[in-house]
């Protein structure tokens, strides 16, 4: 599984119940009260509902992969992008990855435009 370490690296840095060595066990998850299901060698395609929840989503990319890997039902929603406005820093979910203002912004720049193009026109006539 090639996605493997990622979920792992993900695990280790984004998991609040991902405690590392505790309690004797190694890699020990408090909502398991066990070892993760991710570091264990012998499950090829583990899963957790907790990770996939709350974890995986901090990864759109990955949990794509995971998704697919599962057969589980990969939202289209999911796979949109989620970028912060290049304005006013909201993060939004961009319909394409060149969207870089959120809605609220997007429009406010094309009235800034129409205003500017206003503006030439008028400096023509002057
Ligand atoms: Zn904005």
């Amino acid at each position: 599984m090639q996605n493997k370490n990622k979920i792992k690296q993900l695990v280790k840095h984004n998991c609040a119940s991902y405690l590392g060595d505790k309690h004797g066990i190694s890699n020990y998850c408090c909502w398991k009260d066990g070892s993760c299901v991710f570091f264990d060698q012998g499950n090829p395609i583990p899963n957790c509902r907790y990770f996939e929840n709350g974890v995986l989503p901090t990864d759109q990319k990955l949990e794509r992969e995971y998704k697919l890997e599962r057969n589980m039902e990969v939202d289209s929603q999911i796979a949109k992008p989620k970028v912060n406005c290049k304005k006013c820093g909201t993060t939004f979910e961009a319909n394409s990855n060149r969207q870089s203002y959120c809605e609220k912004c997007k429009k406010q720049n094309a009235k800034e435009k129409i205003k500017l193009r206003v503006r030439k026109l008028r400096q023509k006539e002057a």
